[in-house]
Formats: structure tokens, C-alpha cells, sequence
């Protein structure tokens, strides 16, 4: 799962950067409105975490901006403490979720894993795919209720997959999601990732789609 960080504050955002990496996330960072404005019209994220005051271009126009283009990517602000009308804005203007500075890292990261769970359709944080079982709170994952272990990669093609399970998935999309922008993104390691991740599930649970594309099957 890739996020977006809006933050100029360059302790909060190299906190946030922090704990979002070793929660596996892939982590994308902005410190002023117009660099968030465009890194969230052309990358595709699964979370977007969005500081309201920022150098050169507020946050709410910034959120409005790519409301407007039709970018539905979940976004979660970050509000000044005690300012209510801030969060009422940023809601109206297409903020799913909102937390008030300061805030519990905790606190934004059980936020986020429920904001990218409703995003894809999920109301529970167990995602389960036949016998295939994710914890998004722990990040455990098991098969027939017996812990696997995986590498932070497998993981994190397996997360997007369980979250986007029975859907086409392409192996561009894939590898845009588990590398940060600045990353020298490689997609034949993703049926490296592929391939070891078969070994881990039951058979015939990633299925591979004629043109480069995977598919997790669930069994009803
Ligand atoms: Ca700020």
C-alpha cells in the first residue's frame, strides 16, 4: 500500500515517515500544497495523510483541487487542535477521515488502515480469502489458521492483493504500488514475489491473467 504524506513540519513528517515504513507501507512525502497537488493527480495512492497548513497552497484547496479532478483516493487531514470549523471544511470539501494535532501515532495509523480497508470495500480488519487470512492490525498472515511468514515484499504484494482480491490486477499497477516514487522500479521482480508468495498459499490461489496481470481467487 502506497501513501502520500502532506507535511512541511519536518520532524512530524520524518515521525510519520517512520512509522508508516515499518508498519510496510511504501511512502511518498510532499512539504508544500503544490508538489502534494501534483504528486496526487499522477500517482496513484491507496491513502493520502494531508496537513491543512502548507507553504504555497493550502491543504483544503489542495483536497478540493483533486476532488475536482475526480481523485477519489482516501484522504485523511491533519487539523490544528480546537479549530472544529477546520475539520467541518476539510470534510465538506472531501476529506474522509480527520485527526487534530497533536495526535497518538496509533491513533492516524489505525485511521489509515481503516480508511484503505472502506476504500476497497472491506468493513473488517481481518481480510479473509478462502483459507488466506490478514490481519491488517498486526500484519500477520496465515493459511488454515497456522502463521506464514513473509518477507516485507511478499507482504506487501499480498496486502494489495488481499485488499483488491478476485479483481485483474496488472503488474504495472502492482509495482506502482509497492515502490515509492523515487524507487528504481523493477516489475519483473514482481513475479519473483509472485512466485514465492505460490509457494506460501494454497495452490491456484494467485492466478496469473494473459497479458501480464494477477488475480487472487477466493473460493466462495
Ligand atoms: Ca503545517
Amino acid at each position: 500500500m502506497r501513501i502520500l504524506i502532506v507535511e512541511d513540519e519536518p520532524t512530524i513528517n520524518a515521525q510519520l515517515v517512520a512509522s508508516l515504513k515499518d508498519e510496510s507501507y511504501v511512502v511518498d512525502c510532499a512539504t508544500d500544497g503544490r508538489q502534494a497537488l501534483f504528486l496526487g493527480l499522477n500517482e496513484p495512492y491507496d491513502a493520502i495523510i494531508l496537513d491543512l497548513g502548507l507553504p504555497h497552497m493550502d491543504g483544503i484547496s489542495v483536497l478540493k483541487s483533486w476532488r475536482d479532478a475526480a481523485i477519489t483516493t482516501p484522504v485523511i487531514i491533519l487539523t490544528a487542535r480546537d479549530n472544529w470549523n477546520e475539520k467541518v471544511i476539510g470534510i465538506d470539501a472531501g476529506a474522509d477521515d480527520y485527526l487534530a494535532k497533536p495526535f497518538r501515532m496509533e491513533e492516524l495509523l489505525a485511521r489509515l488502515r481503516a480508511i484503505i480497508r472502506r476504500a476497497a470495500g472491506h468493513a473488517t480488519p481481518v481480510l479473509s480469502c478462502g483459507t488466506i487470512e490478514l490481519h491488517t492490525k498486526t500484519g500477520k498472515v496465515s493459511v488454515d489458521g497456522l502463521t506464514i511468514s513473509l518477507t516485507s515484499h511478499e507482504f506487501k504484494v499480498l496486502s494489495y492483493l488481499m485488499h483488491h482480491q478476485q479483481e485483474l490486477v496488472s503488474r504495472t499497477v502492482l509495482t506502482e504500488h509497492i515502490y515509492a516514487q523515487d524507487f528504481d522500479r523493477d516489475s519483473n521482480t514482481i513475479e519473483v514475489f509472485i512466485g514465492r508468495l505460490r509457494k506460501k498459499l494454497p495452490p491456484g490461489s494467485i492466478e496469473t491473467v494473459r497479458g501480464g496481470g494477477y488475480r487472487l481467487v477466493c473460493p466462495s
